[in-house]
């Protein structure tokens, strides 16, 4: 008996969840609108089979999901600027659940599912897209690929009157957002909210500046995919990407900011990505309007992408390295050098690109130091004043500080420089173009001889004429 009853009690077991489960449930649905899509979040208990399909006169969104009940209220997906202006639900024949959105617009739908992460656990996700295009893809390609993105050696256009010269663009890319928090921090602090509030003051501080437009990449509490943000700061013109994170590290103790590159082998490896993908390729040099390059081109095509790969990478380690410069004077740093990785966000050809980790949201100190506004206004000048140095030596052809610098109007004040591995004096000299002695006399060398860390004072300079 005892072994009987026994039995029975394991086929209940193995049975009930069996039928308690065998419906999923939607829990909760969480709506996010970004400038041109929006995106329906449906949490659910378990994996599901659905389709989502369009209606037209009126137009709406159906989705169509197989053994599942719906457990919430659907209220709160409309109004704002999403265009769904109604929702209804329905089951239909014995367990598939209908949803049907009333939408003020047409709309093109895509769906997928998630499995479960740390934060949430199976979901449906919607994406609907709007049809009209945003203003975001309108803009002008600005920059061909055809030459090294920032030439050091710039022709003379002081003939020109200031008022038509551009200006320099920076794209500032709030890292995670909506359904992504990032990382999270003591007291649930989130990395998505921390690095769009930097974000934004950043854009504050370079729009006030003459000569430099800051463009957001994600402007509100949404996701864009890692290449769609490249592809946003692209058609923006951007002459730089900088993304903006505060991560997480597996040690709580772990601490300070780091500053990241492309790796060199991500930068071989994207280059033959590029080249291989034939849509990138005409998003990339057809885009650019100023050359052609059939199929039988690919081998120019090849050489032109490889150099201009070369010279974005170059450029991103040096304002890199005085983005970090200039954050060490306010915050303590991880690693006194730029960091060179795989992110994907870095992988621009034709775009200088870093990517700022403003300190460790997972550090109590540093998650309570991130949280605070003059913290974070002290981290946005200290991105911004690295950023300026670099373009005052470095302006792209045609902007207003080329410009300045050409009518000898631009002067620069005194820097810092952390010596790096390979440097020397008087290498030092000819990149700040300061003499030998200028730079040995205003940080008191006695010899010639500099160590990896080293901060030297670069001595004020005029860049005229030059
Ligand atoms: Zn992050």
């Amino acid at each position: 008996m005892r072994r009987q009853s026994f039995i029975i009690a394991l086929l209940v077991c193995i049975i009930l969840p069996v039928q308690a489960f065998a419906m999923t449930q939607i829990n909760s649905v969480r709506l996010w609108r970004a400038p041109d899509n929006t995106r329906l979040v449906f949490d659910l208990t378990g994996p599901i089979e659905h389709n989502v399909f369009t209606l037209s006169a009126p137009d709406r969104i159906v989705i169509d999901i197989k053994k599942t009940k719906l457990s919430t209220q659907l209220s709160g997906l409309t109004g704002g600027k999403s265009p769904i202006t109604e929702v209804r639900s329905a089951h239909r024949e014995t367990d598939e659940l209908r949803i049907v959105l009333d939408i003020s617009e047409q709309v093109t739908p895509k769906s997928f599912t998630l499995t479960p992460n740390q934060q949430y656990g199976h979901r449906l996700v919607v994406d609907l897209f709007d049809n009209a295009p945003s203003a975001v893809t309108n803009q002008p390609i600005q920059q061909p690929i055809t030459a090294p993105v920032l030439r050091p050696q710039t022709p003379k256009l002081s003939n020109l009157p200031a008022s038509s010269k551009r200006d320099i663009v920076i794209a500032i890319d709030a890292g995670h957002g909506g359904e992504d928090p990032g990382a999270i921090g003591p007291g649930g602090l989130r990395e998505k909210d921390i690095v769009l509030k930097i974000a934004q003051e950043l854009q504050r501080q370079i729009n006030a500046e003459k000569g430099f437009r800051a463009e957001l990449v994600r402007t509100g509490d949404y996701f864009i995919p890692l290449r769609r943000r490249t592809e946003i700061a692209r058609k923006k013109g951007a002459d730089l990407f900088v993304s903006v994170h505060a991560d997480a590290a597996p040690r709580a103790a772990a601490f300070g900011a780091s500053v990241f590159a492309l790796s060199d082998s991500g930068a071989t490896s994207e280059t033959a990505r590029w080249l291989a993908d034939s849509e990138n390729r005409s998003d990339l040099i057809g885009g650019a309007g100023n050359v052609k390059l059939d199929d039988k081109d690919a081998m120019l095509a090849g050489v032109l992408l490889d150099l201009s790969m070369t010279a974005s990478l170059s450029s991103s380690l040096d304002v890199g390295q005085k983005v970090l410069s200039n954050m060490g004077r306010i915050t303590p740093l991880h690693k006194k050098r730029v960091e060179q990785a795989g992110f994907m966000v870095l992988k621009s050809p034709d775009m200088p690109s870093i990517l700022v980790e403003t300190g460790f949201i997972s550090n109590p100190g540093e998650s309570k130091k991130l949280a605070n506004r003059s913290h974070q206004q002290a981290l946005a000048r200290s991105i911004h004043q690295g950023i300026r140095g670099f373009f005052q030596q470095n302006p792209p052809p045609g902007s207003y500080v080329a410009w300045l610098r050409d009518s000898g109007k631009l002067a620069i004040g005194p820097r810092e420089h952390v010596v790096r591995s390979g440097e020397s004096v008087s290498l030092l000299a000819q990149r700040y173009q300061v003499t030998v002695t200028q730079l040995r006399s205003s940080n008191k060398l006695r010899s010639d001889v500099l160590k990896v860390g080293q901060i030297l004072t670069i001595p004020a300079t005029t860049l005229a004429g030059q």
